[in-house]
């Protein structure tokens, strides 16, 4: 399975990283490896600066390429909630030298998940979700402040990756980044209930 994540998919957080608004949605990869689905993670020594991005995640349940929008609800059925744990001061100089993310983004353990949900329980357009870090609320989003819906994306990235049974795509996170220390207890919550949860070590 791979990993497709959105990137800058809400305005307030575009605008907190200095990035213009897309006028089409940008994407990147992790690897299979990247998934963590324990409680504790360990930062890497190779970071200065680890960052939270706390997002929803559509579970892909069938293959597909060239999906029409209109169709792209059928690709996916659960919606869970996962962070795309950024090397903030290493993507920095990735971006100034025009290089690729992976050193970033794609890390081992760079993509903790929590637990699904059917999407038929959620109203797909008003999903709340949340980031605490111990204790104290950091993240606020909502699926209707995306700027490119679950539907757009799923067609956009179907146009040049195929997409298979058990492929997660991260929809991209709001705005309240920030960087994570040892002994950080983070944990997510969608509509109010607890999904995830995530120790730093
Ligand atoms: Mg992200």
């Amino acid at each position: 399975m791979k990993i497709i994540c959105i990137g800058r998919n809400y305005a307030e957080h575009a605008k907190e990283m200095k990035a213009d608004l897309p006028t089409e949605p940008v994407f990147f990869m992790k690897p299979d490896t990247a998934l963590l689905k324990e409680e504790d993670f360990y930062i890497p020594d190779f970071t200065k600066d680890l960052h939270h991005e706390i997002e929803l995640v559509l579970k892909i349940c069938k293959a597909g390429k060239h999906i029409e929008e209109q169709f792209a609800h059928k690709y996916y059925d659960e919606i869970g909630l996962g962070i795309d744990l950024t090397a903030r001061d290493i993507q920095a100089k990735c971006k100034e030298k025009g290089l690729p993310w992976e050193k970033a983004k794609a890390f081992d353990n760079s993509a903790p998940i929590g637990k699904f949900v059917k999407k038929e329980t959620l109203q797909l357009n008003n999903i709340n979700f949340e980031l605490k870090i111990n204790g104290q609320s950091r993240q606020l989003g909502n699926s209707k402040d995306l700027i490119f819906s679950f539907d757009k994306v799923i067609a956009y990235v179907s146009k040049f990756v195929t997409l298979k049974t058990g492929d997660l795509i991260y929809t991209g996170t709001p705005e309240g980044v920030g960087q994570m220390k040892i002994g950080d207890k983070l944990e997510g919550f969608v509509n109010g209930q607890s999904f995830l949860k995530l120790t730093v070590k």
